[in-house]
Formats: structure tokens, C-alpha cells, sequence
């Protein structure tokens, strides 16, 4: 191989590991959203605890490295992190399902995926992906209930509704409930990641009008507390900095999460225009 040649192929070999932002890996504060719903992520990776008296849901697993992290942030919290019970993912990429395996092992909680990532999920990732990236792949972990949208996810007393919201991934999940009289709406992501084909896509005919319809839904939803994937979605760190003052809850916030909606769906339109006229 020649010098140069084998300088790229380093340089790519390694290059996925170190485009880990350094926040997905920061520990964060664990807090209280709203009534039994807790955030026990990292700095931007986000997970969720829905904490019952029958045991709790975790949602989100996020890398295997991550696994001590959430496990930490739930018993800070004063909850037991065996009393997981189910696990849930927003969707079926690395950063935020390849700690599953792991989570069940030392759980035995029920894995719930939404029918069109499970596949992915219990292979492994899609291992002929034309994009290059290693959130495609994970360690594998067997799914235990396929879900449907609209399929409600019941535990001591809590209702969480799992709605596909898919392009992002097939089967990507926006996670909604009721909470203290809140409407909760954890977006499960709407992005068109570097790489994606939105037009032709072998692999993904429907992706373009799957996004669509994903945009759709999410104006269409009654929005109080706003939440997705990742804490950037929501500005989380900058909410987190207001909780408590002047007795506000300053993840209730419906023209964020419109603003951010109109925001990703322009982004969609400008790069499904752009690959239209390619
Ligand atoms: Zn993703």
C-alpha cells in the first residue's frame, strides 16, 4: 500500500470513534422532568426513566460505555437500576441502542422495539449500510414485543405511547405520554443524517415520504414538554441551568419544539431539492 493510501485507511479506520462528540460521553446531572419522569443521560445523549411503583422504564441505553453512566444517574436518583424493567430506544443506532445487551443482562428487563428497527436491532445494525459510519452497528440484542404505531407501553400505573416517526431510521420511535397533566413528546429523531439518500434509495424507497409523513405528525402532536434523543434537540443544558427558578418548568416549551420541527423539516426540504436536481 502506498504511504499516502495507508494514512487515509488509518485515518478512516479510526475516524468513527473519535467523531464521537465528547458530550455524548459526559455525565449530567440526573433530574426530575416532570411528575415520574426523570432524565438520567449523559451531557447529550438522552435517557429517560419512567420510575413506577411496579418497577421502572428506561428509555434509551445509548452507547455500552454509557451503561455505568445511566446506571449511576438512576440510583443518585434513589432508584435501583435493577428494577428496570423495560427498555425502549428512540431508534436503532449506536448512540442510542448498543448499550441494550448489556442493560439486559443486568436487568433482565423486556426489550419493546418498534417492528420496522427490530430486525436491525437484533442483527446487529445494518451490516451492508452504504453509510460508513459505526452508529449502523452495534452489539446485537434479542427483542422481546415488536411494537406497532400507536402501541402502548403500560408499567405500575404509566402510559407511554410509541409512535413511528421513521426515515431517520425505519422504525425510529417518538415516545409520547401524559404526565402531571403535561403532554409529553420525546422525538425520537428527525434528522437527515451526512450520507443519507433521500432520492432512489435502494435500500429505502419510502424514505423521503416517510420523512414527510414524520413531519407531519410531529406539528400535528399536542406538545407541553418537549424532550428527544439527544439533550441538543431541546437545548437541554441551558433548561437544566433555569430549573427551579421563579417555579417554572423550563422543559415545558411548545414554540421550541415547533421552532425546532419547522427547523429540521426546511433542513429535509433543502436537502431532498438539492439531491433532486444531482
Ligand atoms: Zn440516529
Amino acid at each position: 500500500m502506498k504511504p499516502l493510501l495507508l494514512i487515509l485507511s488509518l485515518l478512516l479506520s479510526i475516524h468513527p470513534l473519535a467523531a464521537r462528540p465528547e458530550a455524548w460521553m459526559e455525565p449530567f446531572p440526573p433530574h426530575k422532568i416532570a411528575g415520574n419522569l426523570y432524565y438520567v443521560g449523559s451531557k447529550d445523549l438522552a435517557s429517560y426513566l419512567i420510575a413506577t411503583p411496579e418497577g421502572h422504564v428506561l428509555i434509551n441505553s445509548s452507547f455500552e460505555e454509557s451503561v455505568p453512566l445511566i446506571r449511576a444517574s438512576i440510583e443518585k436518583l434513589g432508584f435501583k437500576f435493577t428494577d428496570v424493567k423495560i427498555l425502549l430506544i428512540s431508534h436503532a443506532h449506536s448512540d442510542h441502542c448498543a448499550g441494550s445487551a448489556e442493560i439486559i443482562k443486568e436487568t433482565k428487563a423486556q426489550y419493546f422495539v418498534m417492528e420496522q428497527d427490530a430486525d436491525a436491532v437484533e442483527n446487529g445494525g445494518a451490516k451492508k449500510s452504504r453509510i460508513k459510519a459505526d452508529y449502523t452497528q452495534f452489539t446485537p440484542a434479542k427483542v422481546d414485543r415488536r411494537l406497532q404505531d400507536g402501541d402502548e407501553v403500560k408499567l405500575g400505573g404509566s402510559t407511554l405511547v410509541a409512535r413511528l416517526t421513521a426515515g431517520h431510521t425505519r422504525g425510529c420511535t417518538t415516545w409520547t405520554m401524559q404526565i402531571a397533566g403535561l403532554n409529553a413528546v420525546i422525538i425520537g429523531s428527525p434528522n437527515v443524517n451526512p450520507g443519507y439518500i433521500l432520492v432512489n434509495n435502494q435500500d429505502y424507497p419510502n424514505i423521503a415520504t416517510d420523512y414527510e409523513r414524520t413531519f407531519q405528525f410531529l406539528k400535528e402532536q399536542p406538545i407541553d414538554l418537549f424532550l428527544g434523543a439527544h439533550g441538543s434537540y431541546y437545548d437541554m443544558n441551558a433548561k437544566y441551568a433555569r430549573l427551579g427558578i421563579n417555579n417554572t418548568n423550563p422543559f415545558i416549551d411548545r414554540e421550541g419544539y415547533h421552532r425546532y420541527v419547522e427547523d429540521r423539516e426546511q433542513a429535509f426540504r433543502t436537502e431532498l431539492a438539492k439531491q433532486k436536481t444531482q
